[in-house]
């Protein structure tokens, strides 16, 4: 097996860190330009002849049709001489995932599974509201960590994205919705919340270079302030995150006792919770205009009490953390062993905590019907791998027997 094609079996439940992995190449040897720098491209340009001068302009040239006009073809690329169209193709490509499936929900959420070159499958959502909307963009195909209450964490395979994969599902969100060229007016894709599959700190680098691009005003040209990468808590890669990316932050917590969060999140047993909430404390920018999320899911009887309530106000005054709370019914899915909170119960957490001077609004579930809520995004993506449901069905008949 290559490099290229190096799954990640999941070894354990708390800190498989993946391995990072070439970019998979393409079956026609063509190189995608989706996610690739502007040094990247005039690099690619240079290698494939192009004298240093001209490879730079055209990088340039590049850019600005990729990203700002999103153009898939050279033969519009009108600035660029009509006789190097044929020589481009012949060499480059400016791909968009491969869309298996598109589903609207029947409050306007939307979801598509997405399938990658060497046919592993991800999903993307976007939530459009009245005044904005969230493009939920995934990191990884599955996820390593394992969360108890997760479909995503029950996946059995898992695969980092590249970063074009990163990007792309954000340029495919601007082809469905018809909203190229960039402009910073008027664009109903107005925020991108890395909250999809996968531990977005697992897949630094991708990430890092994807939302470079997105972030980059001849680029995608979406403002740092409206991007939000969730992490489930990788301690040593937070402070990185806010220097090398910089965009807002949101931590998992879910729960406010060492016994609670074991349980729901194993990546606690490695980084605890004092240790995440200094990590966060120190985060680059994070101020009262700019405020870190901390989202928690609400389990029925699991971690909803009053102490528990009390207990998370605590922690954040005693961290001082600029914070805010988003609190999350939880999505149910089959199998899973928990339940929502009752909306009473929910109601008196977010009282609780407001009353303390944090806001903790309550997150309406969104698309619920076609599985895309927060931890529903898996099932059809694992449709597709009949040899693998084979080999989980012929562990469990060698448990049982
Ligand atoms: N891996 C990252 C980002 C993706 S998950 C992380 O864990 O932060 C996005 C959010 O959905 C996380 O806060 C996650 O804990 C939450 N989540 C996962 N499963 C859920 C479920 N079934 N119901 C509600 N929220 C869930
Ligand atoms: Fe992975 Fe996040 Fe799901 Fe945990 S909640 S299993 S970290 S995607």
């Amino acid at each position: 097996m290559s490099d290229a094609d190096a799954l990640m079996p999941i070894p354990g439940a708390i800190d498989p860190v993946p391995v990072p992995r070439a970019a998979p190449v393409r079956e026609d040897a063509r190189v995608d330009l989706v996610g690739l720098s502007r040094d990247a491209v005039r690099e690619a340009l240079a290698a494939a002849g192009l004298e240093p001068r001209q490879a730079k302009l055209r990088a340039k040239q590049l850019w600005h049709w990729i990203y700002n006009r999103g153009a898939t073809d050279f033969a519009g690329m009108t600035d660029i001489a009509k006789a190097q169209h044929p020589w481009l193709a012949e060499r480059f490509v400016v791909a968009r995932p491969e869309v298996v499936t598109a589903q609207v929900s029947t409050d306007g959420t939307r979801k598509w599974l997405l399938r990658s070159p060497d046919s592993h499958d991800y999903e993307m959502v976007f939530i459009p509201d009245a005044d904005r909307g969230t493009l939920c963009v995934s990191s990884q195909v599955g996820c390593t960590l394992n969360c108890s209450f997760c479909h995503t964490g029950t996946m059995r395979l898992v695969r980092n994205l590249t970063a074009g994969e990163i990007v792309g599902q954000v340029m495919l969100a601007r082809d469905a919705l018809g909203e190229w060229p960039s402009q910073p007016e008027g664009r109903m894709l107005t925020n991108i919340v890395l909250m999809g599959m996968g531990e977005p700190l697992y897949n630094f680098d991708a990430v890092r270079d994807a939302m470079r691009i997105v972030m980059d005003g001849d680029g995608l040209g979406l403002s740092r302030r409206r991007i939000t990468l969730s992490t489930s808590g990788v301690v040593p890669m937070i402070a990185r995150a806010g220097e090398e990316i910089g965009v807002n932050l949101a931590i998992s917590l879910h729960a406010v006792t060492k016994e609670v969060r074991d349980e729901l999140v194993p990546l606690n047993r490695k980084y605890g919770i004092d240790e995440l909430l200094a990590a966060c404390a120190a985060y680059p920018r994070a101020n009262n205009a700019r405020r870190i999320t901390f989202e928690y899911v609400m389990l029925d009887g699991v971690n909803d009490s009053d102490a528990d309530a009390r207990e998370l106000v605590r922690l954040l005054r005693a961290y001082k953390l600029p914070a805010k709370v988003n609190l999350i019914p939880f999505n149910p899915w089959p199998g899973a062993a928990y339940a929502c909170s009752p909306p009473d119960r929910v109601r008196a957490f977010s009282n609780i905590v407001f009353e303390a001077g944090i806001s903790a609004p309550v997150r309406q579930p969104r698309g619920r019907d076609i599985m895309a809520a927060c931890g529903q995004l898996k099932s059809a993506a694992e449709k597709k791998s009949r040899a693998e449901l084979d080999r989980i069905a012929a562990d469990k008949q060698a448990a049982l027997g």
